[in-house]
């Protein structure tokens, strides 16, 4: 389920996105306000954010340009609401790093294509869709996992944090991820969760995919953390 955070000072406008998403299957926070906002953000990183403009105090914009620029948040997806309808307002939300950009008022509809649109570019981790690497393939909305290998397909059996952890892999192929990284975005906690976790989970996912003959798809990168990568050297258990 994707987690979605709604920073938002009109209450009435709030309840209605939180109860459109909800029914829609997102996980919602709302919060009122910039200082609320980084908070709910320290604490667990959404998988994306409706940002509004005009906040007391902070604005939206401010708010997006601090985010763009701290490593931690600085791919979080981020949509930006606002009652401005002109062309040179939109150019200052995008250029302060909103993904995309959403004029009051919107239809539901609109508001969750664009959301859907804006996670599968960058954060294809949070859908449903099912993703193959290498013949493993990894079925969200079934919560499976199997690997054809010769005539059989084989079942992977993984628990539900290594799911999610080969999910992410999977969706972030060839890429470089820290173990703070993969906190944040798999357990959604950097802080209160020791990194050595993310290394015993490792283990247990390559133990995992062994019958399926790919434990070697997870790469260890000295000091540096995890690949998963596509180029097969000899991955036979
Ligand atoms: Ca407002």
């Amino acid at each position: 389920m994707s987690s979605v955070l709604v920073v938002e000072d009109e209450s009435a406008i709030a309840e209605l996105i939180a109860i459109n998403l909800r029914h829609a299957g997102f996980e919602v926070t709302v919060v009122a306000d910039a200082d609320e906002a980084q908070r709910a953000v320290d604490r667990v990183l959404p998988d994306l954010i409706l940002l509004d403009w005009m906040l007391p105090g902070q604005s939206g914009v401010q708010l997006a340009r601090r985010w763009r620029s701290e490593a931690r948040t600085r791919e979080l997806p981020l949509i930006m609401l606002t009652a401005r309808a002109e062309e040179a307002d939109k150019i200052t939300g995008l250029d302060a790093g909103a993904d995309d950009y959403l004029t009051k008022p919107f239809s539901t509809k609109e508001l969750l294509a664009r959301i859907r649109a804006v996670l599968r570019r960058k954060a294809p981790e949070s859908l449903d869709t099912a993703v193959e690497v290498n013949g493993l393939r990894l079925d969200p909305a079934t919560r499976r996992v199997s690997r054809r290998v010769g005539d059989e397909q084989r079942e992977v059996k993984v628990g539900p944090t290594e799911f999610r952890l080969l999910h992410f892999f999977m969706t972030h192929p060839e890429r470089v991820h820290s173990r703070a990284q993969l906190l944040d975005r798999v357990w959604g906690d950097h802080v209160f969760i020791e990194e050595r976790t993310v290394d015993v989970h490792v283990k247990r996912l390559r133990e995992a995919l062994a019958p399926a003959e790919c434990s070697g798809l997870i790469e260890t990168v000295r000091g540096a953390g995890y690949r998963l990568t596509q180029q097969t050297r000899s991955v036979a258990a």
